[in-house]
């Protein structure tokens, strides 16, 4: 069991002198989420091995530097596509492994959902890598259906569409079934085989369909209502027969050829997956029985991430692996056809988290910690009989009293804040009084070590101390389900991990929102409410590091106070060593502003005749009007983070 600093026994000093990498390595799990991916190295750095079936390796902090010194403001977000190369072929070679250990009769074909990360740049990345496997494109929505032509031109790979369609969105996927990829359109409504139908007919061509189903076993978890009775999408059972009466009737049952379901996202268990399989696996055969042609079966995302490193079914994290779950696919799929006594079908799989995540690390800075009292001096001679005796109090704290001190403290505190109220102490005084208490509390707290049972209520002082390090992002932009749904991403320092983390904080972001704060870390198997930190130097900017952010971050981030896109860095490796591909620039204010219909020609004339009109009453000298022309257009070009000083 990984310890935290404040668990090790020993002094601080003594704690910090025989910190390591080591000890860096288990406090920020970064094995558990990490491998083989991230890891620390020797001097308190952390590596990237994009490609861990080769050895080379790519400094973070070195290539964060590297891209800062280029002239890009931090927040900066880095991609490795070599990480998306090997995810699409870990997945495609675990079912490659699983079709050959239950002697499977067919093959698996993976497509992406764009819909997880719609990114040009990774598109065509993901594209590019997913050619020996033929790898698709899932679409859930007309402009996705174009991006998917678009992008698959050379390439056999399918193209699924999903999502809710109109008859535009039919007839260009009907006529895109002449091209060379496999494109399939899944109704998610009974009331779409109309409109198929009627398309069909008018064009001339059978179309190539799929069904989705909404299974009964649902998934677990925050995303567990993607099927089910009561679930948005799919198809309930007599539904599902009434599209396969009405196909019949048209004499198409030879169009119908995939049966699709998606039990939901992050999976974080594999018995919803069995139970889910076997369900899906009874329908295939059941269909394939009432003369559908059927020949392929999708059994849509859900994958997991584990995000915490715990190996285990929380919500963050994952109790199976890709391997397993392939496994469970394949021979789950294979007993249900050999049952019904049908043919194996091709597998499709549209992973999209355990696709995309690994790949993307933001890389942002600590700015400046909130204020904490270390030092208090004593009060004087003739102030308040409540400040002497706090004072007495804080002095009086050792091993034996601190729950008394812990209860005397704060009723000094109460107190304080009732004679306060009644005029009877001065501002000077209650700021004493709370200097105080806070020192009390700290110093209570630093004692907690050495104690064996620890009372309850002193159990969360931590969260009482909350150092706030404030840091130049915007959560609502960069990682927004941390504020939707509470979900967990590793965060760490990317330097200085040989030294002991002294500090503990939380993290506020750079929105005027109090939702912009992230307050839940992961640590040794739990969650913790503050992070390990350094204390920030002087000259030297202090990054960290938010990993795992590939999967839906970048899409789903909003322009909450105006901060917009990051800057976006694309580094791939390269036979000697790695080269900075793409560079994606962030934002400009000027671009966000125009998101929300301003003209910025007109902005810069309603500022310049304000300041000449200053100017001519002479409240404004030229020098001061030039200067702020100057920013304000300036600003206007630049990044909407903060730019350093
Ligand atoms: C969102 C979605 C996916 C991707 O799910 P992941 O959990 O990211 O793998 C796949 N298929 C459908 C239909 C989806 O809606």
């Amino acid at each position: 069991m990984p310890q935290s600093p404040s668990k090790k026994h020993g002094t601080a000093a003594s704690q910090a002198n025989a910190w390591n990498v080591d000890d860096s390595a288990n406090f920020y799990q970064i094995k558990g989420w990490g491998a083989p991916y991230f890891r620390i190295n020797d001097k308190g750095t952390i590596m990237v091995k994009p490609d861990p079936t080769q050895g080379q390796e790519i400094d973070l902090y070195t290539i964060a530097q590297q891209v800062h010194e280029r002239g890009m403001e931090y927040p900066i977000l880095l991609r490795f596509p070599n990480i998306l190369e090997h995810r699409i072929k870990l997945i495609n070679e675990s079912f490659q492994r699983a079709i050959e250990q239950y002697n499977y009769q067919n093959t698996y074909r993976g497509v992406f959902p764009i819909k997880v990360n719609q990114q040009r740049h990774l598109i065509d990345a993901l594209v590019d890598a997913g050619k020996p496997w033929q790898y698709g494109l899932e679409a859930g929505s007309k402009p996705e259906l174009l991006i998917a032509l678009a992008a698959m031109s050379d390439q056999k790979g399918f193209i699924i569409c999903n999502g809710y369609k109109d008859r535009a969105f039919i007839e260009t996927a009907l006529i895109a079934q002449h091209f060379n990829n496999t494109v399939i359109i899944v109704l998610e409504r009974q009331d779409e085989l109309r409109l198929v139908l009627e398309a069909s007919e008018r064009l001339g061509i059978r179309p190539r369909l799929g069904i989705r189903s909404k299974l009964a076993n649902k998934g677990i978890g925050r995303w567990g209502d993607s099927a089910g009775d009561r679930a948005k999408f799919g198809l309930t059972t007599p539904q599902l027969l009434n599209v396969v009466r009405t196909l019949k009737q048209h004499d198409m049952l030879d169009c119908l050829q995939l049966l699709h379901f998606h039990i939901g996202s992050q999976i974080s268990s594999i018995e919803p997956w069995n139970k889910a399989l076997r369900e899906a696996g009874n329908i295939y055969g059941e269909l394939v029985k009432m003369g559908c042609k059927m020949g392929y079966i999708d059994v849509g995302g859900g994958l997991a991430v584990d995000y915490d490193g715990s190996k285990s079914d929380c919500h963050a994290s994952m109790n199976y692996d890709v391997q397993e779950y392939a496994n469970s696919v394949v021979s789950i799929i294979r007993s249900a056809c050999d049952h019904h006594k049908v043919s194996h079908p091709i597998i499709v799989t549209e992973s999209g988290r355990a696709v995309a995540s690994y790949q993307s690390v933001l890389i942002f800075e600590a700015i400046g910690e909130s204020e904490v009292e270390r030092d208090v001096p004593p009060p004087a001679e003739d102030s308040h009989d409540l400040l002497r005796s706090l004072w007495a109090t804080y002095q009086s704290i050792g091993p034996t009293n601190l729950q008394e001190v812990w209860h005397t403290a704060n009723s000094a505190l109460e107190d304080g804040r009732e004679l306060f109220r009644l005029g009877i102490i001065g501002l000077e005084e209650i700021g004493h009084i709370e200097s105080l208490h806070h020192c009390c509390v700290r110093s209570i707290h630093d004692r907690l070590k050495d104690i064996e049972n620890i009372p309850r209520e002193l159990a969360h002082l931590d969260e009482l101390l909350g150092n706030i390090y404030y840091c130049n992002f915007s959560l609502f932009q960069s990682a927004p389900d941390i504020w939707a749904m509470e979900q967990l991403f590793p965060i760490m320092p990317i330097h200085r991990l040989q030294e002991y983390p002294s500090q503990k904080a939380r993290l506020a972001d750079l929105t005027c929102d109090s939702d912009g704060m992230i307050e839940t870390f992961i640590h040794s198997n739990q969650t913790n409410p503050s992070l390990g930190l350094h204390a920030i130097k002087p000259n030297e900017r202090y990054l960290l590091g938010m990993f795992l952010v590939g999967a839906y971050q970048e899409i789903l981030g909003d322009l909450h106070n105006l901060f917009g896109d990051t800057h976006a860095v694309h580094v791939k490796l390269t036979p000697k060593g790695y080269k900075i591909t793409n560079v994606i620039k962030g934002d400009t204010i000027s671009e966000v502003l125009s998101y929300v219909q301003y003209d910025v020609d007109e902005m810069i004339e309603s500022v310049r005749q304000q300041a000449e009109d200053s100017h001519e009453h002479g409240r404004m000298n030229i020098q001061q009007l030039r200067m702020f022309m100057k920013h304000y257009e300036d600003a206007l070009q630049g990044y909407t983070y903060l730019q350093g000083n």
